[in-house]
């Protein structure tokens, strides 16, 4: 995959430069021992023919609230920065992208606190992929981290290394992506992407504590309430996913996928027959109304 070309541009540290010429220190504190914050955030080309960046606020938001929760200092306006990513577009030319800030810190090989930290916005074309290509998802040998040893609700660039294990292993077996379980074996989320499954009609979530309660997540509960549609957030252990008429993965970028079967288990509903399915329509249509409409 290529990010960037000679002529990209990104923001760092209040300024756009071209990608291959920004800098980062190698004695980065961040780099190291995985002390930096990110967020994964998606752009669409409107029903208008605008670009918009989908749900700014809440990502820029979250950027903060990790920064601040693992005590990387935080100086940076939200208002700032989303002004700075539609720069980021404009000038790449981008309308369908995903939008990866990321704040770290300064060179210190210590555990100390930093003074200040840093800043840069990359962007890259992304389609949207939202599909009935239904994915094939393995229960993980691998749980979600402990909330008592990390700040899970933070999106901490240390915490993908569990991600990148359960991904890998799932693809080393052949499925397309993991499902994890957390510290006590109940039902979790994806390395990347928060679970939804559906029994009789209603759709049922595990509820914040174990997992980053994501955007997106927020989102399709909002959608169930205009949709009608009940949701029930609670603890679930694997054999209730696996006796689920249907079950989704939602996130910014995987946005709403259904999934064709869990380890052995096959979901029996015809996905275009679910509620998860009129979801995954809604989610569609919201992500290109264009913000002025
Ligand atoms: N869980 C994890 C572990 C994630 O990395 C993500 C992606 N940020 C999500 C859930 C979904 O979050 P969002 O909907 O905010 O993208």
């Amino acid at each position: 995959m290529n990010y960037y070309q000679p002529t990209t541009i990104i923001y760092h540290n209040g300024e756009f430069v071209k990608a291959q010429d920004a800098k980062m220190d190698l004695y980065s504190q961040s780099l190291h021992y995985g002390y930096s914050v990110f967020e994964g955030i998606r752009s669409y080309k409107t029903t208008n023919g605008s670009t918009a960046i989908f749900k700014a606020v809440e990502h820029f938001e979250r950027l903060k609230i990790s920064a601040e929760s693992i005590n990387l200092p935080y100086s940076f306006n939200t208002q700032e920065l989303i002004d700075a990513t539609y720069e980021v577009l404009k000038q790449n030319n981008l309308g369908d992208a995903y939008i990866r800030p990321v704040v770290y810190a300064p060179a210190n090989m210590s555990f100390a606190r930093n003074t200040e930290s840093y800043v840069f916005i990359e962007a890259w074309e992304m389609a949207p992929f939202l599909g009935d290509q239904l994915l094939r998802i393995m229960t993980s040998s691998f749980q979600r981290p402990n909330p008592k040893a990390f700040k899970i609700h933070a999106k901490a660039a240390g915490h993908y290394v569990n991600s990148i294990l359960a991904s890998q292993e799932a693809k080393d077996k052949g499925f397309d992506e993991a499902f994890l379980l957390d510290m006590n074996d109940h039902a979790a989320e994806g390395p990347g992407a928060n679970v939804f499954f559906e029994k009789g009609g209603v759709l049922h979530t595990p509820q914040a504590g174990h997992i980053l309660a994501g955007i997106t997540r927020a989102t399709v509960l909002e959608l169930c309430a205009q949709l009608n549609i009940e949701v029930k957030e609670g603890v679930f252990s694997i054999n209730d996913i696996k006796q689920a008429d249907a079950a989704f993965f939602c996130g910014t970028a995987a946005e709403v996928i259904g999934w064709q079967s869990l380890d052995e288990y096959v979901f029996p509903k015809a996905w275009n027959e679910t509620n998860s399915y009129k979801v995954q329509q809604a989610y569609k249509q919201l992500v290109v109304k264009s913000l002025s409409a």
